[in-house]
């Protein structure tokens, strides 16, 4: 793959000869970082992946950067408001629409929907739906670069979290979904929502996969020891996590024991 860039400070500045990643200042447990928004496009067009959260500092470097260009559309990963808050004020900025699988996070009259290809200055985006950590999750194949933008269903560090409008059985089914699709197109990078650019995408794909499995076996055991509340499990299986991320676990123990009991 011709010009990916990895910069030793984080992920601002990271991505792919026609991805550039513009960090949003939002950093937290739950977003690593901060949020990351993608451009993409190789010269006067451009298209803008996550605007990230409503913070007028960041939406303004998004719109110095694109200053010049024509921006055709602003797409959602999802409608979370640390990816989408700001999608209104930046569409305003930039006289774009906003496109999204949910209909309320919309500007403008297209949706976004899985087998969607846009074009943007002579390359394409190729939307693949991956619902999951939320009911409307989707990636983004740009094939020019061999690059996958995750969102939040894959993450540069650590792992997703099932959040209270997603789907475990629906996450593991986009995972083997996702894993296929690397493999099948020869991705060499994915881009996510959060944290640093990953350059094995099938290494990384797999141990998601794994740690999902694990999980499900280690809360299957936990309750074979007696642990019947989210709280109770979270405490024998997350034993070893840091107590700041338990309100996370826990939702996500949510998501599994309804897989389980499903
Ligand atoms: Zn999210």
């Amino acid at each position: 793959m011709s010009g990916l860039r990895i910069p030793l400070g984080g992920p601002d500045g990271s991505g792919t000869a026609h991805a550039l990643n513009l960090l949003a200042p939002n950093p937290s447990v739950m977003t690593l970082e901060g949020t990351n928004t993608w451009v993409i496009g190789p010269g006067e067009e451009a298209l803008v992946v996550d605007p990230g959260p409503d913070d007028p500092s960041h939406l303004r470097r998004i719109a110095d950067h694109l200053a010049g260009r024509r921006v055709r559309v602003i797409l959602l990963s999802h409608g979370h408001r640390d990816h989408s808050g700001g999608a209104e004020r930046l569409a305003g900025m930039l006289g774009a629409p906003v496109r999204a699988l949910d209909p309320r996070h919309r500007l403008g009259d297209e949706g976004l929907a899985d087998g969607d290809v846009l074009a943007v200055g002579g390359l394409e985006l190729h939307v693949v739906g991956t619902p999951g950590h939320s009911f409307d999750s989707l990636c983004f194949w740009l094939p020019e670069d061999r690059a996958l933008l995750t969102g939040d269903t894959v993450l540069g560090r650590g792992t997703s979290v099932i959040a209270s409008d997603g789907d475990l059985a629906d996450y593991l089914r986009s995972l083997d979904r996702l894993r296929a699709t690397v493999e099948g197109v020869g991705a060499q990078a994915l881009l996510p929502g959060h944290g640093p650019v990953l350059t094995d995408p099938i290494g990384a794909l797999d141990a998601y996969i794994a740690r999902r499995r694990q999980r499900l076996d280690q809360i299957r055991e936990a309750r074979g020891r007696g642990a019947a509340t989210p709280r109770e499990i979270v405490e024998i299986v997350y034993a070893d996590v840091d107590r700041s991320l338990w309100s996370a676990a826990e939702m996500s123990v949510r998501a599994q024991l309804a897989y389980l009991d499903g």
